[in-house]
This record gives C-alpha cells, sequence and structure tokens, in this order.
C-alpha cells in the first residue's frame, strides 16, 4: 500500500512513537511523507521514505496530488489542534481531497491504530 506519514511539530514525537510502535507494519508499505516528518522518521527507524517537500512549502499539496490519482491509500496526519498553521489552507485541501476519494486519514493515535487495525485486516 502507499501510504503518506505528516505531522506537524508538536505532533511529530508522537507519530514517530506510533510509527515505530509499528514498525514491521509500516517497512511492508511504500512510504511517502512532507519533508521534516519524513527525515524525523527515517532517523529513528530502518524506515525509507520518498519525502516530499515540507508542508508549508507544498508538502500537503504534493500528497494531495497523489490522492487525486489514486495512488494513496491511506494517510497518518497527526494535525496539531491548537497552533495556528501558516498553511492551513493546504491541511484542509488535502483533508477535503480525502473525503473526495474516500482515502482513510488518521488525526491522532487512536485513530491512528482504528485504521492500522483495518489496513491489517481489510486491505492488502
Ligand atoms: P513537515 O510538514 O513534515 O515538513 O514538518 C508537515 C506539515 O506541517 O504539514
Amino acid at each position: 500500500m502507499n501510504i503518506a506519514l505528516i505531522a506537524h511539530d508538536k505532533r511529530k514525537d508522537t507519530l514517530v512513537n506510533f510509527i515505530k510502535n509499528n514498525e514491521q507494519f509500516f517497512s511492508e508499505q511504500t512510504l511517502f511523507s512532507t519533508g521534516t516528518t519524513g527525515l524525523r522518521v527515517m532517523e529513528n527507524t530502518n524506515l525509507q521514505i520518498t519525502r516530499f517537500q515540507s508542508g508549508p512549502l507544498g508538502g500537503d499539496q504534493e500528497v494531495g496530488a497523489l490522492v487525486a490519482k489514486g495512488q494513496m491509500d491511506a494517510i497518518f496526519f497527526f494535525r496539531d489542534p491548537l497552533t495556528s498553521q501558516p498553511h492551513e489552507p493546504d491541511v484542509n485541501a488535502l483533508l477535503r481531497l480525502c473525503d473526495v476519494y474516500h482515502i482513510p486519514v488518521a488525526t491522532n493515535t487512536e485513530s491512528a491504530n482504528a485504521i492500522l487495525y483495518y489496513l491489517k485486516n481489510h486491505k492488502k
């Protein structure tokens, strides 16, 4: 499966921990990420990730392009709900595209665990 990983700065540690706890599963997928998120995950795991631009520089839109092309199966996007983001329009655009194309998106650890369970058991 093609899976994208994105985390806002205050949620990067949380995402890295989630990925580390499930590294075996993610090692069997094709991974994409925004720039800094991918760097942090790769520094802390043995995973290989195709990194796009940093989110504020267009990375979310690059992930969105894969969604629009039908090349994305799920997104783990740990958002910071308490800090306004300069690229909020890009974030909304990505989430909107996920709804257009029915792509599962996890925005916190609990929804991530739920989607992970779904992916492991219902998608191949
Ligand atoms: P980053 O971008 O991984 O480059 O920090 C994430 C975001 O803020 O959307």
